[in-house]
Order: structure tokens, then C-alpha cells, then sequence
């Protein structure tokens, strides 16, 4: 199984559309896949139809023992979603009680990472959704993962939190055996807007070596799928966002993944 992480520390940059997205382009090759959602909104266990309010079972109950998951414990909390290849290990509004937590001090670093070595054999590929913040869950985002994708929104705001998110992963890789591979990708994009522009710009300035060389652009279709509860391309697979994704895809499968950590 091959795990990537989709993270940053801001809100509403296309963090969850990039899981589904991506998840759904993996699924229709013919990949087995599961999107785990470390959200405590819940955006992509809503998305595909089922409510993080009312759940009983959720990714929180992996996080009850301390540290150690227990056998078969993951594959019980798995959904079904629209896509019949991809499986969802859901949250719930009880994860918001871990998210604030400091994330060296609680010794729940790595129990998603030990959840997946779990689902090893069922699939072939997770996609991790992560919390706009950093604690206990986006460290668990970035322990169980051997990529990252980081999307900005391409805005002037959007840089200053990038730095941060590589200030984070900074701190994270100190505790890694090898180093986190990241891509950033450049979302939202408008080409008639000034600021999508020179964000664009000035990202190619500051972060040559880890710039995606393309960007997701500004696609209605995306939200249309979401409402659907579609992932984008079961939605429409020539959108323009579906065929910036597929592209993305492409540009993350040739990357030398870094090596699995649980
Ligand atoms: P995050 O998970 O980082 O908070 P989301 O993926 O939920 O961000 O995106 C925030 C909002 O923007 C959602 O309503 C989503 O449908 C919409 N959105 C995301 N990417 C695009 C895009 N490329 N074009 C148009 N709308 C988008
Ligand atoms: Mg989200």
C-alpha cells in the first residue's frame, strides 16, 4: 500500500476536493483504495453521505487505546462511498477532543500508521484528509504518510501559511527515519485574477525544488460534485478540474515515495 497525506494548516485551500479527487482518479485504474478522514468536521465523511454528528464508530475509536490499535479494529469502521473501489474510515465531531492536543507529549503519534499496517493487504493505496491545524491528527497525517501534497490556495495569504506547514513538516521529519517527500499544488486558480498570478509567481521563486509545475484551476464542476457526493471524475471526467487532477496524479505516482514507517 502506497499512503500520501493531503495537508496544510489552512482552511478551505482544497484539502478534502484534492483526497476525493485524487482517491477517485486512483479508483477508477483499478486501485483499491481507503480515504481516511482526520478532520473532526467530518468534510469528506459528510461528502460521501454519511454524518459525522450522529456516528457511533469513527476514527476516534482507534485512538481510545492508548497508542495501540487493536486487531481488526480498523477494518470495522470502514464505509462504503459512491465509488465502489474506495472504502472510508470516517470521522466523527469526537476527534475535535484530540485535535488540540500537543502532539509530543500524548503518545498517539503514530495510530493511524498502525491502523493502516492493518489494511496493508485490502488495499493498495489511502489517502489521508488532515485537520487545518496542527496537533495530534495532522501528526498523525504525516507519521502514517511516505508523501504529502500541500495545497495553496493562490492567494498572498496562502504563502505565509505554506511556510508554516514547512516549518511543521521540518519538525516532523526530526522524528522520521527519512525525510517526507512534499508536492505543492497551487489550487484555485483564476488566470484573471492579479493575485493568482503573482502568487503563482512568487511560489516558483520560493519553493522551486517542491512546486508542482501546473495548478488546479477555479472549476464549478468540483462543487457540483460534492454536492452530488461524487468524487470529481464519477462526476464529470472532462472537467477541467478532473483533468488537472489526473495530471497531478501522474506527476505524485512517478515520485520515489519515502519508506513506510509502521
Ligand atoms: P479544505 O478541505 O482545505 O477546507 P475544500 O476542499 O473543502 O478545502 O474546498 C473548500 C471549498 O472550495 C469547497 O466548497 C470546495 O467545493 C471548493 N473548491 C475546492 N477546490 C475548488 C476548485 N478548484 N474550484 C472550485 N471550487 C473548489
Ligand atoms: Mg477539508
Amino acid at each position: 500500500m502506497r499512503v500520501w497525506a493531503v495537508s496544510n494548516q489552512k482552511g478551505g485551500v482544497g484539502k478534502t476536493t484534492s483526497t476525493i479527487a485524487l482517491a477517485g482518479l486512483l479508483a477508477d485504474a483499478g486501485k483499491r483504495v481507503v480515504v481516511v478522514d482526520l478532520d473532526p468536521h467530518g468534510s469528506m465523511t459528510s461528502y460521501f453521505g454519511h454524518d459525522p454528528d450522529t456516528l457511533e464508530n469513527s476514527i476516534f475509536d482507534l485512538f481510545q487505546h492508548q497508542g495501540s490499535v487493536p486487531q481488526g479494529l480498523p477494518a470495522q469502521l470502514l464505509l462504503p462511498t459512491s465509488h465502489e473501489r474506495i472504502s472510508l474510515l470516517p470521522s466523527s465531531t469526537a476527534l475535535a477532543t484530540l485535535e488540540r492536543q500537543s502532539p509530543g507529549q500524548s503518545g498517539l503519534g503514530l495510530v493511524v500508521a498502525k491502523s493502516l499496517a492493518q489494511l496493508w493487504q485490502d488495499f493498495d493505496h489511502a489517502v489521508i484528509d488532515s485537520p487545518p491545524l496542527l496537533g495530534v491528527l495532522m501528526v498523525n497525517a504525516l507519521a502514517a504518510s511516505q508523501q504529502l501534497v500541500i495545497p495553496v490556495q493562490t492567494e498572498f495569504l496562502a504563502v505565509k501559511g505554506l511556510e508554516r506547514m514547512v516549518s511543521t513538516l521540518a519538525m516532523i521529519n526530526r522524528s522520521r527515519k527519512q525525510a517526507l517527500p512534499y508536492t505543492i499544488v497551487p489550487t484555485l486558480f483564476d488566470r484573471r485574477t492579479q493575485a493568482s498570478m503573482s502568487t503563482l509567481r512568487l511560489l516558483k521563486n520560493s519553493f522551486p525544488e517542491h512546486l508542482w509545475q501546473a495548478y488546479i484551476p477555479v472549476d464549478t464542476r468540483l462543487r457540483d460534485a460534492s454536492r452530488a457526493g461524487l468524487t470529481p471524475s464519477q462526476f464529470d471526467g472532462n472537467s477541467r478540474g478532473t483533468i488537472a487532477y489526473r495530471a497531478l496524479l501522474k506527476h505524485l505516482l512517478a515520485q520515489q515515495p519515502a519508506s513506510q514507517v509502521a
